[in-house]
């Protein structure tokens, strides 16, 4: 198997999932007593997150390469960032590690969309992740899909719910109430899906709370992640689909 070097803690209520699903995945897949052989690196997340209200997205990705280096002088295999905002420093991190391939979380979100024909997919995030060219541009541009988000004010809603309550673990039913009109208002203009693009928000809402599928990235990237892990050794392929299609 190959060795993941995981970045995670942005935040640590979403990497704890990642460890549990890619080795659940690699037991499915190897049985007995198989696990995934892998490096994590936990960030503070009040410094990154000081840093993104800041707007220092240089700083950030010389952190991040940083610590891509350092995973490269454990051994790693495969980049993992744990987290679709960071994204935005993807190549800051591939510059410092250009010998480890990152696998990144849009390109495991659009395989997992066309697997299911979906070409028109609403986009869940933070204001970076449904405002910037790096994760909505290559969705569009590199994976030919059509990308809607939620008008300012449900932007907004979503980007606070995120840093203000989950990233904290604060899960909220007024806030599932929002989310799932926010959804509904995706339907109603067109979505055939709706991308949680942001690795918490399946915290929040579920299957049972949308008409639509929705494609969890969380769970997409850590199937992919444990893909990437077991390499040669798969023995059956999972779909790489939100539990929620
Ligand atoms: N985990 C989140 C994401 O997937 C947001 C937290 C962060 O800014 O990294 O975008």
């Amino acid at each position: 198997m190959k060795t993941l070097g995981l970045i995670g803690g942005m935040s640590w209520e979403s990497t704890v999932p990642y460890y549990r699903i890619i080795n659940e995945t690699v037991r499915e897949s190897l049985g007995g007593h198989h696990s995934a052989p892998l490096v994590l690196y936990s960030v503070d997340f009040h410094d990154i997150e000081a840093l993104q209200q800041a707007g220092d997205w240089e700083a950030m990705g010389e952190r991040l390469g940083e610590i891509a280096r350092r995973l490269e002088g454990a051994g790693v295999d495969v980049l993992v960032l744990c987290t679709n905002t960071m994204h935005r420093v993807a190549p800051a991190i591939e510059a410092a590690a250009p010998d480890i391939p990152l696998l990144h979380i849009a390109d495991a979100t659009a395989a997992a969309a066309r697997e299911k024909d979906i070409r028109r997919v609403g986009l869940l995030g933070t204001r970076f992740t449904m405002e910037g060219a790096f994760y909505r541009g290559r969705l569009e541009d590199q994976h030919d899909l059509e990308v809607l988000v939620p008008d300012a004010s449900g932007r907004e809603a979503v980007h606070r719910t995120i840093y203000d309550e989950l990233v904290h673990g604060d899960v909220r039913e007024a806030s599932r109430e929002r989310f799932q009109a926010i959804i509904a208002d995706l339907d109603s203009r067109g979505a055939e899906a709706v991308i949680l693009g942001c690795t918490e928000i399946s915290m929040l809402v579920g299957p049972q709370d949308a008409d639509l599928p929705l494609l969890d990235t969380m769970e997409v990237h850590a199937q992919a992640a444990a893909r990437a892990c077991l390499g040669d050794e798969e023995e059956s392929r999972p779909s790489g689909l939100s539990s929620s299609i």
